[in-house]
């Protein structure tokens, strides 16, 4: 990695950061609102309840004007052959670098007689934060247009194990997208690097997991991004000084390493040599994989404060300042 990602701490004006923060609309983040609620349903892989799910990030995403792109599958499982599909929303697919921001939108299958498992934190409320992001920062990313990178949603499907005995039952979507976009693809736009595989556009992947619970804390779980996870905890520190989170607990740990080993989505993507933030909280929500992870769970503060985190993070990675001060010149030489 090339950039001196301390400047993401401080590229933003205040004055720039209250106005993003601002952008915030909670009320769209809530169990009745209209990025969470179509989450909040059973979306077991090969399911009704998956497919409308899948619908309906197609639809929000085609309305809003990114490119859709859907990578469907099917795989023999413990419960026999199910169909998936991983859907990726690209604001500008010619841009010829990458932020990856992902989730998955599929909830664990849990046998008949145990109960309805919704997965609020796993991963609703990841997913309705992508979808707040992009709504947010959509009008800001045109009018700073910045040819050389954009934001590239990725949704996975089946990331849950169906029974967990085997290592293959794990990451189902993730396994399959990442293999795929090794090769370079039949059809991709002039300019965007055409030739190479959509592996080598992501200058960065972040995945969110199992966020919507109180006082979540997150670690620093891989070298590569360890500056990208310091810039979080820097603008988290900075939001904190503005009195713009409303909570007083430290999410991002800058004190001890994390020294332990995760399955999730973001596996076969740093077995690739991707540079992947993982937004995991440790310890697990105590409601992990239980029947009470549902909007039951979920804390507005943290949902919020999330929402303006990753705003805030994310238009300093692109450099796109929201103030009419700001200029195309700016533009980080690294992308151009
Ligand atoms: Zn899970």
């Amino acid at each position: 990695m090339t950039v001196a990602t301390s400047d993401l701490i401080t590229t933003l004006t205040d004055d720039e950061i209250l106005q993003l923060a601002n952008l915030t609309q909670i009320e769209r983040l809530e169990p009745t609102g209209e990025f969470l609620k179509p989450f909040l349903v059973k979306r077991v892989p090969g399911t009704e309840g998956n497919k409308q799910v899948q619908q309906y990030i197609i639809e929000t995403m085609t309305k809003l004007g990114w490119f859709i792109e859907t990578d469907p599958f099917t795989a023999d499982t413990p419960l026999g052959r199910i169909d998936f599909r991983n859907i990726i929303a690209t604001k500008n697919p010619k841009a010829p670098t990458r932020l990856m921001l992902s989730a998955h939108f599929d909830s664990k299958y849990f046998a008949p007689g145990k109960g309805d498992f919704i997965g609020a934190t796993d991963s609703a409320v990841p997913c309705a934060l992508l979808l707040d992001i992009a709504h947010t920062l959509d009008k800001l990313i045109d009018e700073w247009h910045n040819p050389y990178v954009t934001v590239q949603l990725v949704f996975f499907d089946g990331e849950e194990a169906f029974k967990g005995q085997v290592p293959e039952d794990f990451i189902w979507g993730a396994k399959h997208l990442a293999s795929y976009w090794e090769q370079p693809q039949l059809f991709a736009f002039p300019g965007s690097g055409q030739d190479k595989p959509p592996l080598q556009k992501i200058d960065l992947m972040v995945l969110l997991d199992l966020i919507g619970t109180p006082q979540p804390l997150f670690h620093d779980y891989f070298d590569i991004t360890s500056d990208y996870f310091k810039a979080m905890a820097g603008l988290e520190r900075r939001l904190r000084k503005m009195f713009l989170l409303t909570s007083s607990q430290t999410y991002f740990n800058t004190k001890t390493k994390y020294q332990g080993r995760m399955i999730d989505d973001h596996v076969p993507f740093v077995e690739r040599d991707v540079p992947v933030l993982h937004l995991i909280p440790w310890p697990f929500p105590d409601v992990w994989h239980t029947v009470r992870d549902d909007a039951s769970c979920l804390d507005m503060a943290t949902i919020h404060n999330f929402s303006v985190l990753m705003r805030v993070f994310v238009a300093s990675y692109l450099k796109a300042h929201p103030s009419p001060l700001g200029s195309a010149q700016n533009i980080s030489p690294r992308f151009r």
